[in-house]
């Protein structure tokens, strides 16, 4: 058996011995009356962009899914497993939480291997069909004149949380508590090299600093 990394026992050592001393009633209570997180958050698998570091949560906080390129795929109850959905269902109709966050990130490979049009990575081509869920049938995505590559690819990570967000809206449980007032669905961008937070307006449909919709 090959050894358990080092580098993970040390660190859960520090949990242990710091974290865990300030957190194990909380941990004890969690256990006993159950989760009740109030926000559900859908990101991105990438290693810098981890939800509950960036809102400094502690356990039982956020309830959270990730997957490449923090994608929601549409509503399609077929004899497929499906694995965001599934959460979603859990979130929405046993945890009733009443946000749920799409965090999208800067430099994120699920779309650059998107925009790039990469050869399949393994004959199953899986990232390949994961991101073809991100168009819409008859939709291209492409450059603009005069546009960046970096422009077009800050656009096309900002396009996914909207996205995301428009995909949301077609599971029936998802709409239906958001139309009775129960429900609430964000997006928000993380930039990783300053380690910024952009909040989405839904009215101008804009990404803000998250200090500046504080009013900081
Ligand atoms: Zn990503």
């Amino acid at each position: 058996m090959p050894p358990f990394p080092r580098h993970l026992i040390d660190g859960y050592r520090t949990f242990a011995s710091q974290r865990l001393p300030t957190e194990q009633s909380r941990y004890r209570e969690l256990s006993e009356r159950g989760q009740s997180p109030e926000v559900m958050v859908i990101g991105c698998c990438d290693s810098r962009v981890s939800p509950e570091v960036i809102f400094d949560a502690g356990p039982g906080e956020l309830f959270v899914v990730r997957n490449i390129a923090n994608l929601v795929p549409v509503y399609q109850p077929d004899e497929n497993a499906h694995g965001v959905s599934a959460a979603l269902e859990f979130a929405v109709n046993v945890l009733r939480v009443k946000h749920i966050l799409v965090l999208g990130h800067a430099q994120c490979g699920g779309i650059r291997a998107f925009i790039d049009k990469i050869e399949p990575l393994s004959p199953g081509d899986f990232i390949g069909k994961w991101m073809a869920m991100f168009v819409k049938p008859g939709e291209k995505v492409e450059q603009r004149d005069h546009e960046t590559m970096a422009d077009f690819t800050v656009r096309i990570e900002k396009a996914a949380v909207f996205r995301s967000l428009e995909n949301l809206m077609t599971f029936p449980f998802v709409r239906g508590a958001v139309e009775r007032g129960e429900l609430n669905l964000h997006g928000a961008y993380f930039g990783v090299a300053e380690g910024s937070l952009f909040v989405l307006d839904q009215v101008t449909k804009e990404f803000r600093g998250a200090r500046e919709v504080l009013g900081e």
